[in-house]
């Protein structure tokens, strides 16, 4: 299976007509909870493409926590080594949403955040039969390094989700130990100082990625598409491309990284090569933006290859 190693969150979702000033107590217009954090989100839609895998990480012991087992078990995630952690609360965001579209996301990191690299020893199980690994940056960066270093020494391929930045970057030690990366826009300007506006501009940003250790970047540039770049080009591929975004029509764009990731690590685990595999992902994170919510709005295998035949 593809290993995930992330957060498990339950996001609470709010409407609203426009945000509440201080002090103030507003109706909302509608209101749910569901499932997300990235790790979660990139599992399920992992799953939903019909590739097997696994999320390694922690809830808490609470409600929220058996809501969002029983989510990924029927999304059919592997939970073997989603530990529970009795010390933390289960990880959760408020999200408040405006009518123009703009969010304000509040973030309780919980049991995500609360173990160091001395937890590296109960996670690495999850990579004894792992093909790939998939992480984002929802947990304690030096209990990635350490995983991404066990990864290393037994030659998984880490792909690496940059997000959220956190304020003090990326360890050093994690942009060699990734394999690949995968920033946005916002995640390229904050690690590189580039803000990739096209294909030229995204290059030059994942030359500094390449510098810095990582193999092979991937630049998301949302609607604009994707550029990818790796130095170890293999069997006659292009070292670099840009593929276009597919026209959808986007109404939420929440969780279209997530679900790009989630087609590009599939399609590599399937042994696609990258501009293929790249070109997977952009039809999964055009899927992602035509329906509503995170985790929900993977599409799945049938619908991919509907839009890859054009
Ligand atoms: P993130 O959600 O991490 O900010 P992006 O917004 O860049 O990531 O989206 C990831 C990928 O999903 C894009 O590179 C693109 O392939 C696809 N995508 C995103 N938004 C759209 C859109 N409006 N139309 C078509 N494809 C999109």
């Amino acid at each position: 299976p593809i290993a995930v190693i992330g957060s498990t969150n339950i996001d609470f979702v709010v409407h609203v007509s426009r945000f509440p000033h201080p002090g103030e107590t507003l109706h909302v217009r509608t209101s749910a909870t569901g499932l997300g954090g990235k790790g979660a989100n990139q599992a399920v839609a992992v799953a939903k493409l019909g590739q097997a895998v696994e999320l390694a990480g922690w809830t808490g012991q609470d409600m929220l926590a058996d809501m969002a087992r029983t989510t990924l078990c029927k999304a059919g995630v592997g939970t073997r080594w989603l530990l529970t952690d009795a010390q933390s609360g289960t990880g959760r965001a408020f999200i408040t949403i405006n009518e123009a579209g703009q969010n304000q996301i509040l973030v309780d990191g919980g049991a995500n955040m609360a173990h160091g690299a001395e937890a590296c020893p109960q996670l690495s199980p999850v990579l004894a039969d792992a093909s790939m690994v998939m992480m984002q940056m929802e947990m304690d960066p030096a209990l990635l390094v350490a995983l991404a270093r066990q990864a290393r020494e037994r030659n998984i391929p880490v792909m690496l989700d940059p997000a959220p930045v956190p304020a003090s970057g990326l360890p050093d030690a994690l942009y060699a130990l990734a394999d690949i990366i995968t920033p946005n826009e916002n995640e390229t300007r904050d690690l590189t100082g580039i803000l990739p506006t096209d294909r030229a501009s995204a290059l030059r940003a994942a030359e500094i990625l390449h510098a810095r250790g990582t193999g092979t970047a991937i630049i998301k540039l949302g609607a604009r598409g994707v550029v990818y770049s790796t130095i170890r080009p293999t069997g006659g591929e292009d070292a670099q491309g840009f593929i276009p975004a597919f026209p959808v029509r986007a109404i939420d764009t929440v969780a279209a990284g997530d679900c790009f990731n989630a087609g590009l690590a599939t399609a590599l685990a399937q042994g696609q090569p990258l501009g293929m595999a790249v070109r997977h992902g952009a039809a999964c994170g055009a899927l992602a933006t035509t329906r509503a919510g995170a985790a929900q709005a993977a599409p799945d295998a049938a619908e991919v290859a509907a839009l890859l035949a054009g």
